[in-house]
């Protein structure tokens, strides 16, 4: 049987927004921030909104914007890109990510994916007609398993896809993974989907290493980025894509019949919000921290197994042990029935949906909704 989309059941996403609208609960499911939308860039699009122009952009993206990746780029991660050549902006992280792997990938690939993954990547592997091949990370400190990754290679392999930092375990990659996961590149002569959508979310003074930041490596590593992630403006769904030019070009071919182009307004905005000065990233950074603190306390006084995160939106809570003998999934789907609190279960992260002891929790939300959030769990559990 070849792979089609209807064997796909919808998005963990949506499947759990749609819940917690129902029941009308907070939703710390789907991963979207609360209260932090930069109103300089709101401005910058309504006035590109009021300008114009109104017609199809660049299908690269306008100049403005991929100069403005490449200069960002090379201010906090100390790449050094030429936007003329291998900077591609995309409707969203998850366009890249489609368009990338459409086009890099031929029938019988095999890429390994690290679970837990995000969900789009196995689908669209499947569908380019490449197999996802997993390589599992375990808590509570989720390292990269050297001997593992070695195992899974085949004279098919053809990618690995790194999430750093990750959705859903908050980790950020170490230097050592990542030179282990270049030398394992070049040894075996494999391309990676780097993506850093979460690159600028890094707590506790750490630092985020981009994958493309390996010399080594530079022309066959793929970087994807999300002005959603960046500047809180999920739903505008703008995103980046920076490759060697012989990497990029392929996707430039995949993105011209995926989506073409991304509204030109929108794109003028993300160009000034990545101008913005390092003052804005570090506060930033700094609001999710506390907001980050104030969910782990919170959890942690209502009874929950939560562990500390370094990076993205997101605490994992292990559920594990629950009194019910409930799998995550029904754990979350009764949470935000009787709680009035959403989350997502972690075992969608996983191919086998077999990992059923943690849901995930988004703390990129205002005190006074984290703090509603947890009293209902307290008087809850
Ligand atoms: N990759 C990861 C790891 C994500 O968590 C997300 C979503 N939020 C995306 C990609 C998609 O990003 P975008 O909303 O820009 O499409
Ligand atoms: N990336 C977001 C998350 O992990 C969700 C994106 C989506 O809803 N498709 O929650």
């Amino acid at each position: 049987a070849h792979p089609v989309f209807e064997d796909i059941g919808t998005s963990i996403f949506e499947v759990m927004s749609r819940l917690a609208t129902e029941c009308k609960a907070i939703n710390l499911g789907q991963g979207f921030p609360e209260a932090l939308e930069p109103q300089e860039m709101i401005e910058a699009a309504r006035q590109a909104l009021a300008d114009g122009p109104h017609q199809y952009p660049s299908m690269m993206g306008l100049p403005t914007l991929r100069q403005a990746v490449a200069e960002n780029a090379r201010r906090f991660f100390g790449l050094e890109i030429d936007w003329e050549q291998e900077v591609l902006i995309t409707s969203g992280a998850t366009e890249a990510l489609a368009d990338s792997l459409f086009a890099l990938l031929q029938q019988g690939d095999e890429v390994i994916i690290i679970e837990p993954a995000y969900d789009s990547y196995a689908p669209i592997i499947r569908r380019a007609g490449a197999l996802p091949v997993t390589v599992r990370l375990r808590p509570p400190h989720w390292h990269l398993p050297f001997d593992a990754m070695r195992d899974v290679i085949s004279n098919k392999t053809r990618a690995i896809v790194l999430n750093n930092p990750m959705n859903p375990t908050g980790k950020v990659f170490t230097l050592e993974e990542l030179r282990f996961i270049a030398d394992l590149m070049l040894e075996h002569d494999l391309i990676a989907i780097a993506d850093e959508v979460y690159d600028h979310l890094v707590f506790d003074g750490m630092c985020h290493i981009s994958l493309l930041s390996l010399p080594e490596i530079r022309d066959r590593v793929v970087r994807i980025g999300s002005a959603g992630k960046s500047f809180s403006l999920t739903g505008w769904k703008v995103g980046y894509v920076t490759a060697d030019k012989r990497l990029l070009a392929p996707i430039m071919r995949a993105h011209q019949y995926v989506n073409f182009s991304t509204p030109p307004a929108l794109q003028a905005a993300v160009a000034a919000g990545l101008r913005f000065p390092d003052s804005y990233f570090e506060g930033l950074r700094n609001n999710l921290q506390a907001r980050r603190d104030l969910l782990l306390d919170g959890l942690r006084n209502a009874g929950l197994k939560v562990a500390n995160v370094a990076a993205t939106y997101f605490a994992l809570a292990d559920i594990g042990d629950n009194p019910f003998e409930e799998d995550d999934f029904a754990f979350s789907q009764r949470m935000t029935r009787e709680a009035g609190v959403a989350t997502i279960p972690m075992s969608f992260f996983y191919e086998n949906r077999d990992v059923i002891s943690h849901v995930r929790f988004c703390f990129a939300k205002q005190a006074d909704t984290l703090e509603e959030a947890v009293a209902r769990i307290r008087n809850w559990t």
